[in-house]
């Protein structure tokens, strides 16, 4: 067969994915284990029902009570108009380089860091520059000031609570960073985490920073991964300027109005975070208990590591059925919260996995 006429810089890539191994407890993509309840299905079926006659018509283009109730939702005195949706904040982030980096300019983040940041760049054929995280998974000021010495990025992209480790950001260092970068640049806060946080969010920033982008998504706290909405709450100019690079119609009209009833039901589908987070710390406290150092977590996973052998208690968790996430960082595992009954099925396999060679002692 003849070699396709691909990109020369696609050629040899294979698509992002983690596995989805059908196993019986996945703690591997840092979902909500809980579906939404019947009450709100039930209310965004009669949604739906009232957009799928209509389906001869394209979608309203600029989403517009969709935006409205996410900023109702935001608060903070945000309008539609400082909010913009797409499917999932993986592609709110791909706009996002569309705009305001792309050829000859670049991006930059912090690893270990989330592993689509490089493939967004890719994608919109922007350089990626990642700078090394400190070894508590903080973000060195003098490494920041390094890298916009050396070239100002056109857009820095920090994610907080940070994926894989945790981690989250201080408002003061949120403004520090976009002290550092906004003269040249855009700043993306992704708070993909941002509802399992206890500590402030970057959307209290964004009616002071003018190049802060604050991004979030419905597929986590809100338990809608499959839905596929994601959001950026920032000033009106560039909201505007994401309009220009949306694709037409891009989020669908059946997207829109399920969205749209679910976030008449934040209370209810944000229920389950206080539990997530008091599983979270105890997780977090009986790994600690058995010697393994973990991450202050801020999300909906923890981070755990060095193990001598994280390969092997990979495997020895999925022979009994637990699925967890191997990460970038050789040693370490990540493994999301799940209901109280799968993250006590995470200790006891763990528990073996470990015992069997003292890999956690
Ligand atoms: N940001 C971070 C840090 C993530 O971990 C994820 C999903 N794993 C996303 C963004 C993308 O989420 P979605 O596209 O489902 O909104």
């Amino acid at each position: 067969m003849r070699p396709l006429p691909l990109r020369a810089d696609l050629v040899g890539e294979t698509p992002y994915g983690a596995p989805t191994d059908a196993v019986p407890v996945r703690l591997n993509v840092n979902e909500n284990p809980y579906p939404p309840p019947a009450a709100v299905v039930a209310d965004m079926a009669a949604e739906l029902a009232r957009a799928l006659p209509e389906l001869n018509r394209y979608p309203d283009r600029e989403a517009g009570q969709l935006r409205a109730a996410l900023a109702a939702y935001v608060g903070r005195g945000m309008t539609a108009a400082n909010v913009w949706a797409a499917n999932g904040s993986n592609e709110v982030m791909v706009q996002i380089l569309s705009a305001f980096a792309g050829p000859g300019r670049s991006v930059l983040s912090f690893a270990p860091t989330y592993s689509m940041y490089p493939v967004y760049a890719r994608d919109t054929m922007t350089a990626y520059r990642v700078a090394d995280r400190a070894t508590d998974h903080s973000i060195d000021f003098a490494v920041v000031h390094r890298e916009v010495a050396a070239e100002p990025p056109a857009v820095t992209v920090v994610a907080s609570p940070n994926n894989p480790t945790g981690t989250a950001l201080s408002t003061a260092e949120v403004v520090q960073l976009h002290e550092a970068v906004s003269a040249d640049g855009i700043l993306i806060i992704d708070e993909a985490y941002g509802e399992f946080s206890t500590g402030p969010s970057a959307l209290d920033l964004v009616p002071e920073l003018d190049r802060l982008i604050v991004v979030r998504t419905l597929s986590k706290a809100f338990g809608l991964a499959g839905l596929r909405l994601g959001y950026a709450v920032t000033s009106a100019d560039i909201v505007d300027a994401l309009r220009i690079v949306r694709l037409p119609y891009h989020l669908s009209a059946t997207t829109q109005a399920t969205a749209a009833a679910a976030l008449r039901h934040c209370d209810v589908l944000l229920a389950p975070v206080a539990e997530v987070v008091a599983e979270r710390q105890q997780q977090a406290e009986w790994l600690r208990g058995r010697g393994v150092p973990v991450a202050d977590s801020h999300g909906n996973f923890v981070f755990i590591g060095p193990l001598p052998d994280s390969r092997g208690v990979f495997t020895r968790l999925l022979e009994q059925g637990v699925l967890v996430r191997e990460t970038v960082v050789p040693g370490y595992l990540r493994v999301s919260i799940g209901t109280p009954a799968e993250n006590e099925a995470f200790r006891v396999a763990f528990g073996r996995a470990t015992t069997t060679t003292g890999a956690a002692s």
